[in-house]
């Protein structure tokens, strides 16, 4: 079903998902940027995690850190050492590649004339001030998780929590990844969702099991099949050297399983880095029992991108409405860019001012489109491509009997509804 990724891809292009970025100027190195659609559905995604990770629960809080952080920080995590891939180059015709992903043979040539593989840092460098020396060296975050243990103790404090608790956080990551790919499954610049959970040292093991099911059902609870999802946990030999134990939640993309999110449980490595290296005590101290300990951490790191990706190869579906083929994306009514399409039954001035007071009594409650351009038919079509679950035809009868028509796009029933009780009745429909 490598087919399946072309047609979502197509779409996704053609109807203003995703772009490739500076693409007048050619496109740039697997960057892409996410258009009116795009924009809608990723901040769905990424409302949807927050609601469930933080909006839902009490305890958990959510930080917003900075993209730049002292150097220092990357010194202590362990980032400038050893966040590295094997790099092998190809002899004869010169391209770059990750060694775990090729074997021996060079995917563009088919030469065997490769290199010893060896490690590349994938940290964007750059340089922070008018003066660029060894001193101004400043890195792009590889991972947003650093920002939050830097800030463990302002939490404690500020938050009056107590472990078991998360900081929750969202917001774009850079790597130089050697060879991003299957559109924005992997690319250079992403966005994650990462919450670090502290636990006391001895209740590790049982939040990290908590975690798993939790963030597998995230997904299914969001419209994927549970068929479609795995999760898979880290051999021994695979796990960071930090981590006690990781499992990966795994979608059934065209090409193969992949990874959408890791869980793991990274014990107090991170916190006891970055005392040593700061010289701060990074522990939680319970007042009640006298206890003095550094908390451990499970960490579910997911990434934007890879499960817009996933959302919409399982909502992509095409099928006939009398006769004629449809593409139909029956994305989760919480992640659909737009809830619901305003569409007057023609262009005639006489519909147009009904139209537009329907459209501004919804706009205010829900994602709306208003669209008077082709037939009905068409616009019927266009919706169900973008994935919007309700549309609202305002017809001659509108005029007398102060009522819509509203079509699902699943089940295609039309329901003849009084405008006055719509809102209401859009409400009642949109699990949102
Ligand atoms: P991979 O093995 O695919 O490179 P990873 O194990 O290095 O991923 P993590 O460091 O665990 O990834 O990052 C957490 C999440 O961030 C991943 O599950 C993924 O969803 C997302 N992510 C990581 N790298 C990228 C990337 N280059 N492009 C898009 N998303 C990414």
């Amino acid at each position: 079903m490598a087919d399946l990724t072309e047609k979502v891809v197509n779409l996704a292009k053609r109807r203003g998902f995703v772009f490739p970025s500076s693409e007048i100027y050619g496109g740039f190195r697997s960057t892409y940027d996410y258009g009116p659609l795009g924009v809608l559905l990723k901040r769905n995604v990424m409302d949807a995690w927050w609601r469930a990770m933080v909006q839902e629960r009490d305890d958990i809080v959510g930080l917003d850190a900075a993209v730049l952080m002292a150097p220092k920080v990357w010194e202590a995590s362990g980032h400038l050492a050893t966040f590295t891939d094997p790099l092998v180059d190809c002899r004869n015709c010169k391209e770059r590649w990750r060694a775990d992903q090729i074997g021996d043979t060079c995917p563009n040539c088919g030469s065997h004339d490769l290199t010893e593989a060896r490690p590349f840092n994938l940290m964007f460098k750059t340089h922070v001030g008018p003066v660029e020396n060894e001193g101004s060296v400043a890195y792009l975050r590889p991972e947003t998780a650093q920002g939050i243990f830097v800030n463990f103790a302002n939490v404690l404090q500020t938050s009056r929590k107590k472990p078991p608790f998360g900081i929750a956080q969202q917001g774009k990551s850079f790597r130089n990844e050697i060879t991003p790919g299957n559109f924005i499954f992997r690319t250079r610049e992403f966005e994650q969702m990462e919450m670090e959970f502290f636990v006391p040292p001895d209740q590790g093991q049982k939040w990290f099991e908590y975690w798993c099911e939790e963030r597998l059902r995230w997904y299914t609870d969001l419209g994927i099949p549970a068929e479609s999802l795995r999760l898979r946990h880290h051999d021994p030999e695979e796990l960071s050297h930090y981590s006690a134990g990781t499992a990966d939640v795994e979608f059934l993309y065209p090409w193969g399983w992949g990874e959408l999110e890791g869980i793991a449980n990274r014990t107090d490595y991170d916190l006891t880095q970055h005392a040593k290296f700061s010289g701060e005590r990074l522990e939680y101290f319970d007042q009640t029992s006298g206890e003095r300990y550094v908390p451990h951490v499970i960490e579910p790191a997911a990434g934007v991108g890879r499960s817009m990706m996933a959302f919409l190869l399982a909502a992509y579906d095409e099928d006939e409405v009398a006769g004629e083929a449809r593409t139909v994306l029956r994305l989760h009514h919480r992640l659909a860019p737009t809830k619901v399409a305003v569409l007057p039954l023609s262009r005639k001035d006489t519909l147009t001012p009904t139209a537009k007071e329907v459209y501004d009594l919804l706009k205010v409650h829900f994602m709306c489109d208003y669209d008077e351009t082709q037939s009905i038919g068409r616009r019927y079509r266009r919706q169900d491509e973008a994935g919007t679950p309700h549309c609202v035809t305002i017809d001659f009868e509108t005029l007398d009997d102060k009522a819509v028509t509203v079509r699902d796009r699943d089940t295609l029933a039309q329901d003849r509804v009084p405008i006055e009780r719509l809102v209401e009745y859009l409400r009642e429909r949109l699990s949102v």
